[in-house]
């Protein structure tokens, strides 16, 4: 059976090394590979996928072949995650010993472009190569380029291995016929970055890291219908596929997968560069309008976008009660998404002072420092006993989760915008809960992207409801990122969100 997936992502410019490389010792496959590569490319065998990420240095070629059968169920993931970070630009065919459904969803989601299983037919597999290698040579130019010239490099910072940072040059990306490649010119560092870099979704070399962005078009793919070179966009932080199933059925940032719409820093090259690269553009980036500053515009990427959707989540009745379990950016977000959802009356929950001091400004009525006092205690006291109709998780923690549910209503909900990346479970109080029959809801989700989200974002910052740059404690050149990762890292100097300013 073959399956098919469109074609995405983007050639290097010319490079040495071959245009293509099969990675089997199936014959049907190398024997095609070779007649597709005919006289006009060039092709490399190779039996050790297990090496082959290493081999690459990031020159990867067009088009890598991958034949899952020489590689043992367990070492998967870990070998298409290097190659995806090796050549993120390259187009990656995999090929499946058998076809199942959760096994192409788990392809899709580690960045392959194209998908097959056997029994595949030979005429067939040479043909898609072929149409894969003149893709590529329709983006470059001429069919046979020069080998001498030098791939535009670009200036990144990423996490080279676990718990290590540093500044790498890396190819400036080049976009497939749906994409858009944007040169950088504001970035937020999130905690979720060391999150990454401490190793919470797994090893990872040399990955860019970053997905809080805007900037100016750089260059559009062929079916790029409404961006242009030079427009001010912003590109969600979450990128999803919008033609998969999940996102058809309305939820797009789970598109390929549970959390697959999440895709820079994660399975592809991040955002801390000079360039980077945006999937379905026309469905992921949006303009910035005139009146609305780069500064201001970066916070839509993910913390208003996180925030209100916290807040949306909450399902919070006009003139309702709320509380938001910890005043980090998002939870920042979560009480003045709360304001502007009608909420009556909000209480912020947490210890850090400046934090407590901005969560007043969004908004917030109480403030509950948990230092002193027991939040769930302080919760019902300023309800009557009631507790409140909506509590917002923005920490992603078993007791503030657990927490949330005590002080909410019967028939309340909880939206749970914390990034739980520890432990093995998160509990449920189960008396707090109504043993299962108080109609206390718990609601989940991750950061919402595309361009009607960034636009409704935006409108908000147009319309002056809301200023996201009171959170902007500090600000740096793209060449000292690294002093204000580590002071992100450490929470040093009160740092909220420091801002990364692209020359
Ligand atoms: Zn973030």
């Amino acid at each position: 059976m073959t399956r098919f997936d469109r074609v995405s992502g983007g050639s290097l410019p010319d490079r040495p090394g071959p245009d293509m490389i099969v990675a089997s010792s199936d014959p049907l496959l190398t024997n095609s590979a070779e007649q597709a590569v005919g006289d006009r490319w060039t092709l490399k065998l190779s039996h050790n996928p297990g090496k082959l990420a290493a081999s690459l240095h990031r020159f990867g070629p067009a088009v890598i072949v991958m034949d899952d059968s020489l590689l043992s169920e367990s070492e998967r993931s870990d070998v298409l995650g290097k190659i995806r970070v090796c050549a993120p630009h390259s187009s990656l065919i995999y090929v499946a010993s058998e076809h199942r459904d959760e096994y192409e969803r788990w392809a899709r989601a580690m960045g392959v472009n194209y998908y097959l299983s056997k029994p595949i037919e030979a005429a067939r597999f040479a043909s898609i190569l072929t149409s894969f290698l003149e893709h590529r040579a329709g983006e470059r130019g001429p069919a046979k380029p020069s080998r001498m010239e030098k791939p535009q490099v670009m200036k990144t910072f990423v996490m080279s291995e676990m718990n290590r940072v540093g500044f790498l040059e890396k190819p400036i990306p080049q976009a497939g016929p749906n994409d858009a490649i944007i040169q950088t010119t504001r970035a937020l560092i999130c905690t979720s970055d060391s999150h990454t870099v401490r190793g919470a979704i797994g090893p990872r070399t040399d990955l860019t890291l970053g997905h809080e962005a805007v900037g100016i078009v750089h260059k559009v793919g062929s079916e790029v219908k409404l961006f242009k070179p030079g427009d001010r966009v912003v590109a969600g932080a979450i990128t999803p596929d919008w033609g998969d199933l999940a996102s058809q059925a309305g939820h797009p940032s789970q598109s390929g997968a549970a959390l697959g719409g999440w895709k820079f820093a994660n399975i592809k090259d991040g955002v801390f560069a000079e360039y980077f690269h945006v999937n379905d553009a026309d469905a992921n980036l949006a303009l910035i309008p005139d009146t609305v500053s780069d500064d201001s515009a970066v916070y839509c990427c993910d913390m208003m976008s996180t925030g209100f959707m916290a807040a949306e989540n909450a399902d919070i009745p006009i003139g309702g009660t709320v509380a938001v379990f910890a005043l980090g950016p998002v939870g920042l977000m979560s009480v003045a998404g709360a304001k502007l959802r009608g909420a009556g009356l909000v209480i912020g929950i947490d210890s850090v002072p400046a934090r407590q001091e901005l969560a007043r400004r969004y908004g917030a009525d109480f403030i509950i420092d948990h230092s002193g006092i027991d939040p769930v205690k302080g919760v019902m006291e300023i309800t009557g006993d009631d507790g409140v109709d909506a509590a917002i998780e923005a920490l992603g923690n078993n007791n503030t989760f657990q927490n949330a549910i005590r002080v909410t209503k019967p028939g309340g909900v909880i939206s749970n915008a914390g990034y739980h990346g520890q432990g093995e479970f998160v509990n449920i109080p189960r008396v707090e809960w109504g043993v299962g029959m108080a109609e206390k809801t718990i609601r989940t989700g991750l950061c919402p992207g595309g361009r009607l989200r960034m636009q409704r974002l935006l409108r908000l910052l147009e319309t002056k409801q809301i200023d996201p740059t009171l959170m902007t404690t500090h600000r740096f050149p793209f060449a000292q990122i690294d002093k204000a990762f580590e002071m992100m890292d450490k929470k040093l100097d009160n740092i909220i969100k420091p801002l990364i300013l692209f020359s």
